[in-house]
């Protein structure tokens, strides 16, 4: 590979296509840090609206340092990967404490923030500092398996580091940061999942083209299998407020709130699963009374479907619920849930309820159900 002419080409194309996003109008290293750390496993058109926003409530470390974490889940929430989030906080505390809220340009230094692996660090030094170094995501490494033709899974540690090692030798030193967002922009307009080759700038640098075998590459790893899973969740509403209780740390999406409610059993029906949480979690008695809806949703691996019930309590007049597996807990009104962060199954439970007519009827404060 010429590697001059490759990167004339490959700079031309990004100079007349590369997309006009907020962090790249302004890319001093904090809103260089945010963007990334939000386009993780996040496509670039759904992250904008999420940034813009973040960077009003946020606009640098000094705001960010002061922040709370409730107040920064709730901000991220529908990004997913919550764990994203809390580093950004630690990160912040980090900076604010080891660096007086001053990011630091030593990709080593940037590597040892909390949630910041090879690929953010060398993005942030790169597009921030004007540093040369490379920003290798999934984006990049399909480009270089198919460039290079390489015959093994990307996911190979040997793989990555091959192509570390092109893209470092390819870095031109005057516009390091615009090479790696160039060949990310590639690899998500171009060569995605399914190669355009008729379309690509570096069609004549490339092997698998040349060889035939673009659609081969890169190569697949063994599949691994969803698992599925039946959840049981209930809506339990007193005096128009509803049951809410946020997950401990150590659990899935930590500091999230959520419908008491939890996995059903093998020989449980969905109902029967449902009567079981709310004994355990809340200690409540309650009877599942009427289906609300079914949603679906995926993370990582887990493909969940989520039965949701409004429930009725059985047991005493006026009990209090007790939380034995969440961090705290409550009744709250309706109109209060937009201010809390939930996971996606739960907001989409929400979102439902809020189209229901019925639901009108079950959060009036006259009703004792
Ligand atoms: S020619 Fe095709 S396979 Fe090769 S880099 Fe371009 S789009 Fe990807």
């Amino acid at each position: 590979m010429d590697g001059n002419l490759f990167t004339s080409h490959l700079l031309d194309w990004y100079d007349a296509n590369g997309r006009d996003l907020p962090w790249r109008r302004e890319p001093n290293p904090y809103r260089v840090w945010i963007s990334e750390i939000m386009a993780q496993q996040t496509q670039l058109d759904r992250v904008v609206g999420y940034f813009d926003r973040w960077m009003a409530r946020y606009p640098d470390l000094q705001s960010l340092a002061l922040a709370r974490e409730e107040d920064v889940l709730k901000l991220w929430e529908g990004l997913g990967y919550y764990s994203r989030a809390r580093n950004i906080l630690k990160s912040a505390s980090v900076l604010a404490h080891a660096h007086g809220c001053v990011f630091p340009s030593d990709p080593i230094a940037i590597r040892a923030l909390p949630g910041v692996g090879a690929y953010t660090a060398g993005a942030v030094a790169s597009i921030a500092f004007g540093l040369c170094e490379p920003a290798v995501d999934a984006n990049v490494l399909r480009v270089f398996a198919r460039l290079l033709d390489l015959d093994a899974p990307v996911a190979e540690t040997g793989v990555r580091q091959t192509v570390e090692r092109t893209v470092r030798a390819l870095i031109p030193e005057d516009r390091p940061g615009d090479f790696n967002q160039a060949l990310m922009e590639l690899g998500a307009l171009v060569c995605a999942k399914r190669p355009r080759c008729g379309e690509c700038p570096v069609r004549a640098h490339c092997l698998a083209h040349a060889r035939g075998v673009a659609d081969s590459r890169p190569v697949l790893p063994p599949s691994r299998k969803a698992i599925r899973i039946e959840m049981a969740t209930g809506v339990l509403v007193r005096h128009g407020r509803v049951l809410i209780q946020k997950r401990r740390p150590g659990d899935v999406w930590p500091g999230l709130w959520e419908f008491p409610g939890g996995c059903v059993e093998p020989g449980e029906t969905p109902r029967q699963a449902l009567a079981r949480e709310f004994r355990e979690e809340v200690e409540l008695v309650v009877e599942p009374v009427e289906k609300i809806t079914v949603v679906a949703y995926s993370y990582t691996r887990y493909r969940v479907t989520m039965h949701c019930y409004r429930c009725r309590l059985t047991g005493d007049a006026e009990p209090v619920p007790v939380f034995n597996e969440a961090a705290e807990g409550g009744f709250v009104l309706p109109a209060q849930l937009a201010e809390y962060a939930f996971p996606a199954g739960h907001r989409r439970l929400i979102e439902f309820m809020e189209r229901d007519a019925r639901a009108a009827g079950w959060f009036d404060a006259g009703r004792h159900d």
